[in-house]
């Protein structure tokens, strides 16, 4: 069977790996140059060869399916714990120890090399923005189910479908399909998934003594997440990575990208010293959709019956994590191997 998978992100990936494992045909379109979606790593600096993660900064894991995962990574050296000290600052400026009773994972090569890792044996096809599907039917049967629509025009056909993207871009593509087949349910529920929106700036001091804990956690209005990149790897790279507080983001969604670094920088020269004001080099990206305010309660959706497979995966399925953006893609790879074996 061709199936389709919209997204390069841990869950389309390990929904693909699954499924490519069983001897199913697998395609991942994927609208960026890299893969991994929010497990995400900028090359910053001025020669642009220092790695930062400017997504998500660790995770943890607590399910046995995803702890086998972040075995197996282990076990190839791509991912490892963050060891050292985190910190917490409160409202008044008070700073405490950050109790953690779980592990926290890193990659120390960037969090994209779990994404390249679980997609080194997919056909990956990278700046692929899908923009629409049609569903061709059961009535037509020398063709497949769905046809997958580009902005260049070009169009691919497929047996099944896995959206795997964040509920509001699934949303837009599902609607898409809204005059041919049974979608609304899926419609209607996905369109529920709330977002909260983070801006990340990444800055470099080459000058500066860094604080020496790995990260502080923030009670602030603008900052809610400092890391201390330096100590994930050992390019001697002296870099922070700094997030917003969503309540942040949501009032300067449209302020000008600058004038919202100058906000960021100036809030943390306020927490940590004057000199963090002023890094040798700087950068700033917005996540729309950081992570999912109200999950859905299932592990998975999908359009029911052979003739025209369709699925929805990803974090917003049981949680906003990277663990439950891979169970989601996981048992989705799962329960279709399980449902299309010959
Ligand atoms: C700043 C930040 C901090 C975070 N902190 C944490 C944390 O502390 N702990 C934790 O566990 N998680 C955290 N997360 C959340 C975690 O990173 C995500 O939940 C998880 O990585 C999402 O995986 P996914 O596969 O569901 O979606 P994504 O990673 O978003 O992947 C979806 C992919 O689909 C692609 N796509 C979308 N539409 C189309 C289209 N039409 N055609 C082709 N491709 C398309 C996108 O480009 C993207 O690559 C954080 C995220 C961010 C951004």
């Amino acid at each position: 069977m061709k199936i389709a998978v919209i997204g390069a992100g841990i869950s389309g990936l390990a929904a693909g790996r699954e499924l490519a494992n069983a001897g199913h045909e697998v395609v991942v379109y994927e609208k960026s140059g890299g893969y991994g979606g929010r497990l995400a790593t900028r090359y910053a600096g001025k020669d642009l060869s220092q790695k930062l993660d400017h997504g998500v900064p660790f995770f943890t894991a607590k399910s046995s399916e995803f702890k086998k995962f972040v075995t197996e990574l282990a076990a190839k050296n791509i991912l490892t714990t963050w060891e050292g000290h985190f910190a917490k600052r409160n409202e008044d400026g008070d700073i405490s120890d950050l109790d953690h009773d779980t592990p926290f994972y890193i990659a120390a090569n960037g969090m994209n090399s779990i994404g390249k890792y679980l997609g080194r044996n997919l056909d990956i096809r990278l700046n692929e923005k899908v923009g629409g599907l049609t569903h061709i039917g059961e009535n037509r049967r020398k063709k497949k189910s769905w046809m997958l629509n580009f902005p260049t025009a070009l169009t691919e056909s497929a047996d099944a479908v896995i959206i795997a993207a964040p509920a509001r871009q699934a949303y837009a593509l599902l609607n898409t399909t809204i005059d041919e087949i049974e979608t609304l349910k899926l419609i209607r529920e996905i369109d529920e998934v709330e977002y909260d929106s983070q801006y990340t700036v990444m800055a470099g001091y080459e000058e500066a003594n860094l604080p020496s804990w790995n990260a502080l956690e923030c009670d602030d209005e603008v900052i809610q997440w400092i890391s201390n990149e330096s100590t994930k790897r050992t390019d001697g790279a002296k870099n922070l990575v700094i997030q917003t507080s969503s309540e942040f983001a949501k009032e300067h969604i449209y302020t000008d990208r600058e004038e919202v670094k100058e906000i960021i920088l100036d809030r943390l020269s306020t927490i940590l010293g004057g000199w963090a004001a002023l890094p040798e080099w700087s950068q700033i990206h917005f996540w729309r959709y950081s992570q999912a305010k109200n999950p859905l309660p299932h592990d998975f959706m999908e359009i029911k019956g052979n003739e025209t497979p369709l699925a929805l995966v990803g974090s917003y399925m049981n949680g906003n994590t990277v663990e439950s953006a891979y169970l989601s893609g996981l048992r989705l790879g799962k329960h279709w191997v399980e449902q299309f074996a010959d």
